[in-house]
Formats: C-alpha cells, sequence, structure tokens
C-alpha cells in the first residue's frame, strides 16, 4: 500500500520536510508530568494579546455560525488607515505564512522560475518553493550572517521571479541596513518581484529608526512596483493563535493574489480581534519595550556565560553554543523549558530563543547555565 500511494507522490513532495513548530506547552506538560513550562520557541508575545482585542473576539462568538466576511472589508478599512495604504492595495492571509504561499503559487511557473533568497532565511519560503516545484536558490551570508546583497544581485537570472527579504529575518535576528537596501533596490532589475517580510516591523522601526528601513516607502520611491510588504498579527500584536498576515503591494499585484486565495481564509475571530488590536497602540509599545529590554538581557547574560548571543531588533535572540546543541535542547525541556534548536535550518549548534516575561528569561538562563555546566 505505502509503496503504491509512494509511486503516486512527485518528488518535490516525497522529499519535502514537514515543518516542526515549536512544541506546545500543552504537550510538554503532559509528556514531563510536570506542572508550569515556560515557551520561549516562538517568537510569541509574552503580553499576550491586547485587551482590546480579547474583547472584540469574545463578541464574534455569538456568530460562529455565520460565514466571515470573505473579503475581510471592517478589518480592511482599519487598517489601510492604519498603515497609510490603500484598501486595494492590501490582502490578508491565515498568517503571513500563507501569503508566502499564495505569492508563489500566483507568480511562479512549477519546473520554470527561481525563488531566491538567503542561507538560514525564513524556512517557509524554502518549504512553499518545494511544495509547488519551484527551484529554489539561496546564496552566502557575510560573518555574522548579515546578508550579502551583493551576492544575491550576482545570483540574479533570467528565471529568477521571486526574491524573498525577511527584515529583520528569522531566526538569525539581523536585519538589513536602510542605505544597503536603497543601493540593492537601485540596481535590482525591474521585473523581479521583491518580497520584504517585515514580521518584526513594529519591533524594529522606532529602535534604530533611522536605520531599519521600511520597505512601504520604496515601491513608489524607488520605482520598483513589484515590492511586496509583508507583516503580521502573530508577532507584536500577540495574535498568532488567530492566522493573520497581510500583504501591501500594487493593486494589480494584490488582483492576482486575490484570485488564488480561498475565499474565507480568515475566520470573523481573527477579523474582529485584529482590527481591535490596532487601536491599542500602549500594548504595542508596552510589548516594544519588553522586547528591546528582553534581548539586551539575555544577550548580557549568555554573553557572559560564555556564549555568542547576536543582538537584534526583534523579540528573540540567537545563540552559538558552540557545540551540537541536540541533548542541551533535551535536557531544558525536563526542566520545562521549549527554546529553538536550528538544525532544520542549517545551524546546528544554534538555538533561537524567544524574549519572555522578565521572570521567565530569569529562569531560562539559571537553567541554560546549570545545563551546561553539568
Ligand atoms: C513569524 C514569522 C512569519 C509568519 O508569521 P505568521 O504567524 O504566519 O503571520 C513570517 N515571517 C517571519 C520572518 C516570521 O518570523
Amino acid at each position: 500500500m505505502n509503496n503504491l500511494i509512494d509511486s503516486l507522490v512527485p518528488d518535490n513532495i516525497k522529499t519535502l520536510k514537514a515543518y516542526k513548530p515549536g512544541k506546545p506547552i500543552e504537550a510538554l506538560i503532559k509528556e514531563h508530568g510536570i506542572n508550569k513550562a515556560i515557551k520561549v520557541a516562538s517568537n510569541e508575545n509574552p503580553l499576550g494579546s491586547s485587551p482590546l482585542a480579547l474583547e472584540a473576539a469574545a463578541r464574534e462568538l455569538k456568530k460562529l455560525h455565520i460565514y466571515p466576511d470573505g473579503d475581510s472589508h471592517d478589518l480592511k478599512e482599519v487598517l489601510s488607515a492604519h498603515v497609510g495604504v490603500s484598501t486595494d492595495e492590501l490582502i490578508f492571509g491565515a498568517g503571513s505564512d500563507e501569503l508566502i504561499d499564495l505569492i508563489v503559487r500566483t507568480f511562479c511557473k512549477p519546473g520554470q522560475d527561481q525563488i531566491l533568497t538567503h542561507k538560514y532565511a525564513f524556512i517557509s519560503y524554502k518549504l512553499s518553493a518545494q511544495a509547488h516545484n519551484v527551484e529554489f536558490i539561496e546564496t552566502a551570508v557575510d560573518e555574522g550572517y548579515q546578508v550579502d546583497l551583493d551576492a544575491l544581485l550576482e545570483a540574479i537570472t533570467p528565471k529568477t521571479r521571486v526574491i524573498f527579504l525577511a527584515n529583520p529575518n528569522n531566526p538569525t535576528g539581523q536585519h538589513i541596513r536602510r542605505p544597503d537596501l536603497e543601493r540593492f533596490l537601485s540596481r535590482l532589475p525591474r521585473e523581479v518581484i521583491l518580497v520584504m517580510d517585515e514580521a518584526y516591523y513594529e519591533y524594529a522601526i522606532d529602535s534604530e529608526g533611522k536605520e531599519y528601513p521600511n520597505s512601504l516607502t520604496y515601491r513608489h520611491e524607488t520605482s520598483h512596483p513589484l515590492l511586496i510588504t509583508l507583516r503580521t498579527f502573530s508577532k507584536i500584536y500577540g495574535l498568532a493563535g488567530l492566522r493573520v498576515g497581510y500583504a501591501m503591494a500594487d493593486c494589480a499585484i494584490v488582483d492576482y493574489i486575490n484570485r488564488v486565495r480561498r475565499p474565507f481564509n480568515i475566520n470573523r475571530v481573527a477579523q474582529a480581534a485584529a482590527a481591535a488590536s490596532l487601536q491599542d497602540s500602549a500594548h504595542v509599545e508596552q510589548s516594544r519595550v519588553i522586547a528591546h529590554q528582553g534581548t539586551r538581557t539575555m544577550v548580557e547574560l549568555m554573553t557572559s556565560l560564555g556564549l555568542k548571543a547576536y543582538p537584534s531588533l526583534t523579540n528573540f535572540t540567537l545563540v552559538d553554543l558552540g557545540k551540537p546543541v541536540d541533548s542541551i535542547y533535551r535536557q531544558l525541556l525536563n526542566f520545562g523549558i521549549v527554546v529553538r534548536p536550528l538544525g532544520p535550518w542549517g545551524l546546528p549548534n544554534h538555538l533561537r530563543i524567544s524574549v519572555g516575561t522578565s521572570e521567565e528569561i530569569d529562569s531560562v538562563i539559571a537553567t541554560l547555565s546549570k545545563v551546561l555546566e553539568s
């Protein structure tokens, strides 16, 4: 039976590896018979969602028998005013993850076109490319995992359809600086679609405001109309469980993606909660402060343990343990702490650790130190 099924599946699907999410906290508690656990594996917001979002979500629960608005009209209006982009330049996905997949499906010819990014980029790009049988090319990065934009430009061929750049990147936490992005854009061929994935935009934007580029400003300025900006409600807005992300692009690009999109991809609870969370700027500000203090503290403490930790403008830190992390990852699990081992990204010596509450940070670092000594 298995042989028969195998024979029916195309090679690109047969060799596809399913995405492994961070272990859910409920599973950890059950498996290890412990009563408390800390998950710092998925870059979630330790503050939780905005109370306004929770109230809006609760109101929707009385209407679950009715289909959501397939066009997310109200959310689109609110978001349009919030980001200063017209409603026909906006489209929603069940997480920006779905939009990555929709972009590949909408614009790439399987077996013909190429998708280009750099090594250690956000893993969804590779998974979507392979799932749709689109050739996937990765260029090298500089020391410190800084993206080598010249290498990317040199790797462009007539087959290059889409370039994906996460800024800041997950899992390395590194970001592309404004002058570097501007130079890159000025040399980018007009017919290449550039996706700037800004999942951590709200964390990154004002901490080094002059340095971190908001890609929205470049679509018109640099006359690169094929620029798509992705953002999400999963990270700073603390709505990862509801799955809402969005793309901002030329209305013709949005129109094509919209033809491929499933009609009810954003449920009504998600639409209402996302719209409400845009009203809570205090929650966003507080989340940003917690993340900045948290990453700084983690880098300091990990450096004092003799580890190589990388500062970032995000809510997570990349740390190099200098040796394979598998056993350390498992020992941390035994203590009820879930971090992210980066083997699947090709970084077997590295962990990615998200910012938790300050008690969680202390507990994670103390436990890490204990495990490293043992
Ligand atoms: C978390 C993340 C996403 C996807 O988040 P969604 O929950 O699907 O919106 C996209 N890109 C990067 C770089 C991320 O870290």
